[in-house]
């Protein structure tokens, strides 16, 4: 029988005031039905809000260690239930289970890594100008925080946002996307098994708008995190800078891969490769363009179809090399963008059809994608994807490969495969992203490093991950103390 799970507020496992909930189903094959969720209603997340109040300060009065212990636990707790989240996650969103195992570790790590961090919170002690004082900073939580999250990093993105904020004395509201509220409800589990105080979190699950515009507008959330789209970002941040609330935008992207004649073709290959059709190229790191040098264009593009059409496809828990789009929209998008690049004159040289079939008509199928010929002014060459869609694009130098990989909205992720250190060190200077790659595909981040963009990609405010994280989620006051 399928089961109906609850929204958690004020740490207790409730139903939305609205009565009614929302289908989840696997994109593997729609006929599988994970659960049903509840259609909060902004009354239900006024609610949350309110529990995360009046939990935030007993929160942030508990000994940085203790809140450190708690995420120790979690994170123990989630590496008991390593395998099961694995299958869970596998079967939401539909990567494959080796993509969703280090998934689910990176979570796993995450927690740990913030666990010892809030031991080491703290502030600064400095010279003072006069004698007999004492001057340093303590760093104070923020309040309430409202994270918004993404479908297609469903636990990891969760993590390095509830994480952090947990470990400096925040209190939160959590929302996660709701083509994947399973995945994040067994986060909030584990959260509260190891013995997080009442309402220091809560899970709301519901429209993106309905539930969503509560918490980027309330009075009392302090600071709004969100990972998502572009077009939902700038609506964000417009909403939640009206009365001045702290906001961290991690938004899409368009990232290049640059392969140069010096490069090791075999090792660009499989670089770009992977960066393109890994996660279904559902990352907002994936590598979208190739800008491969004319001297070795014709061989990449060769290799590179060979490479794409070698992949095998098919349900996430089969763990074969593909899993399907997460949902009817983004496949339909992409098949959209294929057609797209056919129609402004790009080649199609593999690939961007359906699959169908056989179980393959039960989900959200496509086939990896090739475009050469691409021109930079192309839509397909400029807009996000988020689908397993490769654009070529000839380039004749290190010049013009920074031009182009510069000239669109959007700075997240760029890399360079180049054996010319020369090279290597000026496009790592002038690439316009957050983070520049040399020898290395375009996804893939380690979590004790800043992570965000430039540009479309991010608000530029405060980076995610790493000892940034933890600025976003603080503030400093300033003690001068007189004795
Ligand atoms: P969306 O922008 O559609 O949704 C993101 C989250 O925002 C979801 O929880 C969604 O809820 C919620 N939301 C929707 N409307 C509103 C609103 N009006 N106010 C507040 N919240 C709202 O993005 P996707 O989930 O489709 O994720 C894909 C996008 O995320 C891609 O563009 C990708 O590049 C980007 N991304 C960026 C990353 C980065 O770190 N830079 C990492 C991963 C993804 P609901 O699901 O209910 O609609």
């Amino acid at each position: 029988m399928t089961q109906t799970y609850q929204n958690y507020i004020d740490g207790e496992w409730t139903e939305a005031t609205t009565g009614e909930t929302f289908d989840n189903r696997s994109p593997s094959n729609t006929d599988e039905l994970i659960g049903r969720y509840q259609r909060s209603s902004e009354e239900d997340a006024v609610a949350a809000v309110e529990a995360a109040v009046t939990a935030a300060d007993a929160w942030a009065d508990t000994p940085a260690p203790e809140r450190g212990r708690v995420l120790e636990d979690t994170s123990r707790l989630l590496a008991d239930r390593k395998d099961e989240l694995t299958e869970t996650l596998s079967r939401e969103e539909g990567k494959t289970l080796d993509e969703a195992s280090g998934e689910v570790q990176r979570a796993v790590d995450i927690f740990q890594y913030y666990a010892a961090k809030a031991r080491d919170l703290g502030g600064r002690v400095k010279s003072p100008s006069a004698s007999d004082q004492n001057l340093y900073t303590v760093e104070e939580p923020l309040g309430v925080t409202a994270l918004i999250t993404p479908w297609n990093y469903p636990i990891a993105i969760p993590a390095w946002k509830i994480a952090p904020a947990l470990a400096t004395g925040n209190a939160v509201v959590f929302k996660p996307a709701s083509l994947t509220p399973e995945i994040a409800r067994n986060l909030v589990e584990c959260l509260d098994e190891a013995g997080l105080p009442d309402g220091v979190l809560n899970y709301v699950t519901g429209s993106g708008s309905e539930v969503g515009g509560v918490l980027t507008t309330h009075e009392n959330v302090d600071a709004v995190s969100f990972t998502g789209s572009a077009k939902v970002g700038d609506h964000v941040y417009q909403s939640a800078t009206e009365d001045q609330k702290r906001v961290q935008l991690e938004m899409g992207s368009k990232n290049p891969a640059v392969v140069m004649p010096s490069a090791d073709l075999d090792e660009a290959v499989d670089i770009v490769a992977a960066g393109a059709f890994g996660v279904t190229g559902q990352a907002c790191t994936a590598t979208s363009r190739a800008l491969v040098h004319e001297r070795v264009y014709d061989e990449f593009v060769d290799r590179i179809v060979d490479q794409a059409e070698e992949i095998e496809i098919g349900p996430g828990t089969e763990n074969l090399d593909m899993g399907p789009h997460a949902s009817r929209d983004e496949l339909d998008s992409t098949l959209e963008y294929v057609s797209l690049g056919s129609d402004e004159g790009a080649t199609l040289l593999t690939g961007g059809e359906r699959l169908d079939g056989g179980g393959y008509d039960d989900g959200y199928y496509v086939e990896p994608a090739v475009f050469a010929d691409v021109e930079p002014e192309m839509r397909i060459a400029r807009e996000e994807i988020f689908g397993p869609v490769l654009s070529v694009i000839p380039i004749s130098s290190l010049d013009d490969a920074i031009e182009i990989a510069n000239d669109v909205d959007f700075g997240l992720s760029a890399s360079i495969v180049t054996s010319d250190l020369r090279e290597a060190n000026r496009f790592v200077e002038e690439a316009e992203v957050g983070v520049a790659k040399v020898n290395e595909k375009t996804t893939g981040l380690e979590l004790h490093v800043p992570f965000g963009g430039v540009k479309g990609s991010s608000s530029e405010t405060f980076r995610e991950q790493g000892d940034a994280a933890l600025d976003f989620y603080t503030l400093p006051k300033t003690v001068y103390m007189s004795y």
